[in-house]
């Protein structure tokens, strides 16, 4: 509990320095305000020193400070690894659109990791209403790495028709194409997703998990798949080619997000490049891509049109 205070504070005190100096180095000064703003709130809100009214008992528990971390921790993580090892050197962190990914991370990615958690905490326990007693007795009895490793085939193949899905029906990509209009690909790049594209995966993903696996595999997929989904769109150049082949490296997942015929509707696994093998969708030559975003279609540039336009369609561009 103390490490967590002290680190809430350094967080508190990170964010206005940050602030400070992104006020005084960018054009645009309202993301620094708005930076400084709510640290300037958390900390007349109690800062690091809050009181906790209720001491939180034993037991699989997963609190709202861990998500505050989230972007935190995941950029600690990430970030050194694309500065030191970077398939592109020249993009740089804040990269062109960074701070649109950065919005999307707040809005989308970290309030659905936020619900599947909460899915699957104790209180709740979904799991209960949909799994299969026979399948889940017939899981259980296997060793626990065994589980896991069964519960991410599943959860891939379950991904993979509901990514082929997403590009393959005209209506579904209108939203899936807000994935794939990065131009340049790094961590925080994957986060940018509409919330109906990520809704509907993480559902189809779940659903079939919930009928045999146990609570704490599937919440060890969920922080496996959150790991692994933000590592597939790093900027990091070093390949292991004995690793590759068997599971989805930034490389594969690069191939899927490139704007070159070849590679289009191709590589749809997000965790084994042998579904995509075993389904002919398999795309890996030695190279990395050259160019990535949307082959000859063009989506509006800013958060509120990507999430309204997928609703109303677009005027067709040729
Ligand atoms: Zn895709
Ligand atoms: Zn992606």
């Amino acid at each position: 509990m103390h490490t967590m205070r002290v680190l809430i504070q350094c967080l508190i005190v990170g964010a206005i320095l940050f602030g400070i100096i992104s006020s005084i180095r960018r054009k645009k000064k309202i993301l620094a305000l708005t930076g400084m703003l709510l640290a300037i709130a958390a900390t007349a809100l109690g800062g690091s020193s809050v009181q906790i009214n209720e001491t939180p008992h034993g037991g699989l528990a997963i609190g709202l400070d861990w998500f505050l971390l989230d972007l935190f921790l995941m950029a600690l993580i990430y970030v050194p690894l694309e500065r030191l090892w970077p398939q592109h050197p020249k993009q740089g962190t804040f990269r062109k659109e960074w701070t649109l990914d950065v919005v999307y991370f707040m809005s989308t990615h970290l309030p659905l990791q936020i619900l599947s958690f909460l899915v699957l905490l104790p209180a709740t326990q979904a799991t209960k209403y949909l799994g299969v007693p026979v399948l889940q007795e017939f899981i259980a009895r296997m060793a626990w790495f065994l589980q896991f490793f069964l519960a991410v085939v599943v959860a891939d193949v379950a991904e993979y028709f509901i990514h082929l899905a997403l590009h393959k029906v005209p209506f579904l990509w209108r939203f899936h194409a807000v994935h794939h209009s990065s131009k340049a690909l790094d961590w925080i790049a994957g986060s940018r997703s509409h919330f109906v594209d990520d809704t509907l995966v993480r559902g189809f993903i779940l659903a079939p998990l919930m009928l045999g696996f146990s609570q704490s595999i599937i919440l060890a997929y969920l922080i496996f798949v959150t790991l692994h989904a933000t590592w597939t769109h790093c900027n990091f150049g070093p390949n292991a080619k004995w690793l590759e082949k068997f599971l989805v490296m930034p490389r594969y997942h690069h191939w899927h997000h490139t704007s070159q015929k070849e590679s289009i509707d191709k590589n749809f696994a997000i965790h084994f490049p042998w579904i995509d093998k075993l389904f002919g969708t398999y795309y890996f030559p030695e190279e990395w891509p050259a160019q990535y975003g949307l082959a000859g279609e063009e989506i509006s540039p800013n958060f509120l049109g990507q999430t309204i336009e997928p609703f109303i369609g677009k005027k067709k561009t040729s």
